[in-house]
């Protein structure tokens, strides 16, 4: 039996009735995350290493703030990860200030011949040095890479369940499909866990769910648009009322829709 932590959740997000339970599992996961970024895990120095090296993503912090939760940690947070990252940066620039004055001094010709011959200056590998720096700044969140691991239990857990456990396939089979991020993230996981007959059994019935599932989304928000031409003023509203929020998350996944 696969491990208890990954496979309880799992069973609950199947219990509800959803657009996607991928997306009730991870955001009950971001949500976890972000109570413990800001509460236990100031306190562990294996986390704080973490959020120094890592930092957090836009939309993560974003979440901190508006939770409005311990403020000072936050604080701290930002503080340390800001000595980290300032110093890194000062000393990619200090390494190779003095090759941009040589290049600042080289003579029209031969900057010419540099921009024809290609060849890379010291200018241009300080930039190189600068922008790698600020990609791995960019695309780093201690939260995201939290979630894609445990996403990736997850997962692992719903193939072991769909082909072991008659009762749980028979709820996955029974549900709404889910939103194209998670669609994907399940088509692409099947080569890492299951075999080849395996991936045929489950992706025919996982397409069959899905197609039938987003053409039903696809009327819903058709019906709405409609809603709003006087003949259609007195027919009832059916399942529309929310179809653009919820076509939003089938196409997206959860987002902040206020
Ligand atoms: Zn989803
Ligand atoms: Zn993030």
């Amino acid at each position: 039996m696969k491990e208890k932590i990954y496979t309880i959740p799992v069973s609950d997000a199947f219990a509800e009735d959803c657009e996607c339970p991928l997306c009730v599992l991870e955001k009950k996961l971001e949500d976890e995350c972000i109570e413990y970024a800001l509460g236990p895990s100031l306190m562990e120095p294996d986390m704080r290493q973490e959020t120094n090296e890592k930092g957090f993503c836009k939309d993560h912090f974003e979440a901190m703030f508006n939770s409005q939760a311990n403020r000072l940690g936050l604080a701290l947070m930002i503080d340390t990860f800001m000595q980290e990252k300032n110093k890194k940066l000062q000393k990619i620039f200090e390494t190779r200030a003095g090759s941009l004055e040589k290049d600042a001094k080289a003579g029209l010709m031969k900057n010419i011949s540099n921009k024809i011959s290609s060849k890379q200056t010291e200018t241009d590998k300080l930039l190189q040095e600068l922008v790698g720096e600020l990609d791995k700044i960019e695309h780093s969140c201690t939260i995201c890479s939290k979630l894609e691991h445990t996403m990736g239990r997850y997962i692992d857990v719903i193939f072991y369940l769909y082909f072991r456990e008659p009762d749980f396939r028979e709820i996955f089979d029974s549900k709404k499909g889910f939103c194209l991020k998670h669609l994907k993230q399940l088509l692409v996981s099947t080569k890492k866990y299951l075999n080849t007959s395996e991936t045929a059994i489950f992706t025919k019935k996982l397409m069959d769910m899905q197609i039938t599932n987003l053409e039903r989304v696809e009327k819903e928000v058709d019906w709405f648009t409609k809603k709003f031409d006087y003949r259609y003023n007195d027919a009832p509203w059916g399942n529309s009322k929310d179809a653009v929020s919820r076509s939003i998350q089938k196409i997206r996944g959860n987002c902040n829709l206020k």
